[in-house]
């Protein structure tokens, strides 16, 4: 990132002391705006290796080429090598940075290698994560016939049994489902060798560490651990230490996608309706995927109503929606039947959809993470984006 202001900010903590009502006022607004300075082609990370340098399977080689990744990113450039060599990793990276492939890349080289049943279990914070490294998965391994199984909360228990006596080579699943397949026998941690934590960061401000602490416990097979994190601080250091062993740490500081392609602006609401300001920024021209984002899962649900109410074209996706109606908000956004995603920031994570022009944040939010979080939606691919924040 060239611009000094967006350097990542240290985490916050959200709350303040009587409250528990979110730090918002913290937040300097200065760092949303870089009006005018976008570029579609930031600063590049001075690569180490290409692809072909890591003596990958042909095949897989040629499905990293199909999707369209030329070189590796930071993270893959830093991190692939180590985990082909068996090394325990942490990845300091964010969302955006390439870093599902980083370990999806030398887990599918090694299970070419040796067709292991339950080689690596990924765990990730959200179902939308999960989803999405799946289909990362699946894409990276197109008739190779490798196999996975996601097993994610809001979906069928019966299903995700079953789908446990398939053949599987890499599970991908959240803390609750995965301990619940645990409770019922369908699952046997000391099957893996490989222990993958997604989003460790956000896995723990959830409130899952208990659960992170006891499936490592149980994996009394483990032969590697692989901790990706946008953050670590040290208050984590305890059940970090206790998941890797002397560990290969790598940092990205570049994405595939980098702010600096998103142009960020601020607008301020001046006591006019915010709701009108949405509507006028939704009606400009070229504004045909835009994700709303709002605080609250019931704002996001009384935004869509009005929305509606107004012809715009929307749907929800929040925590209170069952897995099926946000992955059927999802498909309808990522196919352009409707034009607005209104979403809450947990399952932000997972949304990866091509050609977002638009960004909007109807409040700022609680932190700067969240704020990279929300608007690395849009700017992918080459392409410069807008992100626009509503302050009052
Ligand atoms: P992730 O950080 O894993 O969520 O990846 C962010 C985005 O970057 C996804 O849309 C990936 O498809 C894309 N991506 C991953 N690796 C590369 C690469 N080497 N070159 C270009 N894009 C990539």
């Amino acid at each position: 990132m060239n611009n000094k202001s967006y350097t990542y900010k240290k985490r916050r903590p959200n709350t303040n002391s009587k409250r528990n009502k979110p730090a918002r006022a913290a937040i300097d607004v200065n760092q949303y705006i870089n009006e005018g300075k976008a570029q579609a082609t930031p600063e590049a990370y001075v690569n180490q290796y290409t692809f072909a340098d890591f003596g990958l399977d042909n095949s897989l080689e040629a499905l990293i080429a199909e999707k369209g990744y030329k070189n590796p990113s930071e993270v893959q450039d830093k991190a692939i090598k180590p985990i082909m060599e068996g090394r325990d990793l942490i990845g300091i990276a964010g969302t955006g940075t390439g870093k599902t492939a980083a370990f999806l890349i030398p887990i599918i080289q090694m299970l070419l290698e040796n067709r292991q049943e339950n080689l690596a279990l990924v765990i990730a914070p959200t179902r939308e994560l999960a989803n999405q490294i799946q289909d990362e998965f699946k894409s990276l391994t197109h008739r190779l016939r490798l196999y996975s199984t996601c097993l994610i909360g809001g979906t069928s228990v019966g299903e995700s049994i079953r789908n446990l006596k398939r053949q599987n080579h890499l599970i991908i699943g959240t803390p609750g489902r995965l301990q619940d397949m645990a409770n019922q026998k369908a699952l046997d941690y000391s099957k893996f060798n490989i222990l993958v934590l997604d989003e460790f960061d956000r896995m723990l401000d959830m409130g899952f560490s208990k659960e992170v602490e006891k499936i490592n416990q149980q994996m009394t097979n483990k032969e590697q651990s692989l901790l990706f994190s946008a953050t670590l601080d040290p208050s984590q250091k305890n059940l970090v230490n206790k998941i890797v062993r002397n560990p290969v740490t790598v940092q990205s500081e570049h994405s595939t996608h980098t702010s600096d392609a998103i142009d960020q602006k601020v607008i301020q609401s001046n006591g006019k309706d915010k709701f009108t300001l949405v509507k006028d920024l939704l009606s400009e021209p070229g504004n045909n995927k835009t994700i709303l984002f709002c605080e609250t899962k019931r704002h996001a649900d009384r935004m869509v109503k009005k929305l509606l109410r107004d012809e715009f074209s929307a749907d929800a996706i929040h925590g209170n929606k069952t897995q099926r109606q946000r992955e059927k908000a999802l498909n309808r956004f990522k196919t352009g039947r409707i034009n607005v995603l209104v979403a809450t920031d947990v399952v932000a994570r997972g949304i990866d959809v091509e050609n977002v022009e638009l960004v909007i944040n109807y409040q700022a939010p609680m932190n700067y993470a969240d704020y990279i979080h929300r608007i690395g939606r849009t700017g992918r691919a080459g392409k410069v984006g807008r992100a626009v924040t509503l302050i009052d």
